[in-house]
């Protein structure tokens, strides 16, 4: 079964398919092993890292629609870090939580601690989507605009009739970069690098509020524990001196600030989004049309345009096919584990050729016919 041969016609160009980390573009690489080398070893404390972080940030504010008043903080420990530190340092006495699966749950286990009130959790099955409600005593509301496990896609708009000073947390790690959406919806934009920005895992960054700011300084000055690592007021305090609290993967900021730069050069986030919106209807269109796929989320308003969940009906299993397309160096197809099903998922991020995902869909369909 694994020394099935997929035709040359169907192997993509770039056969990384995984949903973080995913497909790093050969001239953010080709950059890296010229400008990026010559930063590799030296000290973040000075001029060369701190201006690569300032053109992350300012990049980054770019690509948002450059929002008032609104600033990029970083911090080391990825997207799960700065769970624990919104949980220390941004939520003051209550959430709610939007969840559709793994990585909403996550977030709302972190603000399941001694010193919050229990969080408000909303619910709903894997694969459909639910919506956040205002509820009186709640400050802080939470959601994933791309539930990666899932594939399931959450505007970004704020919940009307929420109390006055409510802050809205956007776990946007897969979906920043690749989805266009208004700032002025949202106080805490956050996310890791691995997905659309096509970069190393290992930093968290947020796009925040000045709400939000004036949120974590408030917290700060009160008398809770707050480890320092999970400090944001810290964050921002360094993040202002472009730097971080303590050492960065220079590499991981290198290509991320490649990226960034592609896409404002391209047409910035709205051009991001039309990729993705293209690869993600290839693969959408594919499956309505295919005898033994269809995309597991049933309502086309709730499909994400970054990851696309497919499950196959019984005649295919989807591992045997995950696992030749594996051994043809089409990476990554492999649904989230925890989900178990029998599926495919596919990011569809904006390094990703429509092209690619083009022959990907000729492969697999290549794929089945030969498993037969
Ligand atoms: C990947 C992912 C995370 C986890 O990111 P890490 O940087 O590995 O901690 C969190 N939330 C979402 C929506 C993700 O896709």
């Amino acid at each position: 079964m694994a020394d099935i041969k997929i035709p040359a016609e169907f192997i993509p160009e770039d056969g990384r398919f995984g949903c973080g980390p995913s497909k790093i573009r050969p001239a953010q690489l080709a950059a890296f092993a010229t400008e990026g080398a010559a930063l590799m070893g030296t000290s973040h404390r000075q001029a060369p890292v701190k201006n690569l972080v300032k053109r992350v940030q300012e990049g980054l504010l770019e690509l948002f629609h450059n929002p008032t008043g609104y600033e990029i903080v970083l911090g080391n420990g990825g997207s799960t870090a700065f769970w624990d530190a919104a949980a220390f340092s941004l939520v003051e006495r209550k959430a709610q939580n939007l969840v559709h699966g793994e990585f909403g749950a996550k977030f709302a286990t972190a603000l399941t601690n001694p010193w919050l009130e229990k969080p408000t959790v909303i619910n709903g099955e894997p694969g459909s989507r639910l919506e956040l409600r205002a509820e009186a005593g709640v400050d802080s509301y939470a959601y994933a605009q791309n539930e990666t496990s899932t594939g399931v896609a959450t505007p970004v708009t704020r919940v009307a009739g929420a109390d006055a000073g409510a802050l809205m947390f956007t776990d946007a790690t897969s979906a920043a970069g690749g989805i266009d959406f208004d700032a002025n919806q949202t106080d805490v934009y956050y996310f890791a690098p691995q997905k659309n920005f096509a970069s190393d895992g290992g930093l968290w960054v947020s796009l925040m509020s000045p709400a939000a700011v004036e949120r974590a300084e408030r917290i700060a000055a009160s008398d809770r524990y707050i480890p320092e690592f999970l400090s944001v007021k810290t964050a921002i305090d360094n993040s202002r001196l472009n730097q971080t609290l303590n050492t960065p993967a220079i590499a991981t900021l290198f290509l991320l600030a490649e990226q960034i730069d592609w896409m404002n050069a391209n047409g910035g986030l709205a051009w991001a989004d039309s990729r993705t919106r293209a690869a993600s209807a290839h693969l959408y269109d594919w499956a309505e049309s295919s005898k033994f796929a269809t995309p597991f989320v049933s309502n086309p308003d709730h499909r994400s345009q970054v990851v696309v969940t497919i499950d196959f009906d019984e005649s295919v299993d989807a591992a045997a096919v995950a696992k030749v397309l594996r051994a043809n160096s089409i990476v990554d197809t492999d649904p989230y584990r925890k989900l178990g099903r029998n599926q495919l998922r596919v990011a569809t991020f904006t390094a990703t050729e429509l092209a690619d995902v083009q022959k990907l869909t000729g492969a697999i369909d290549y794929v089945v016919s030969q498993l037969g």
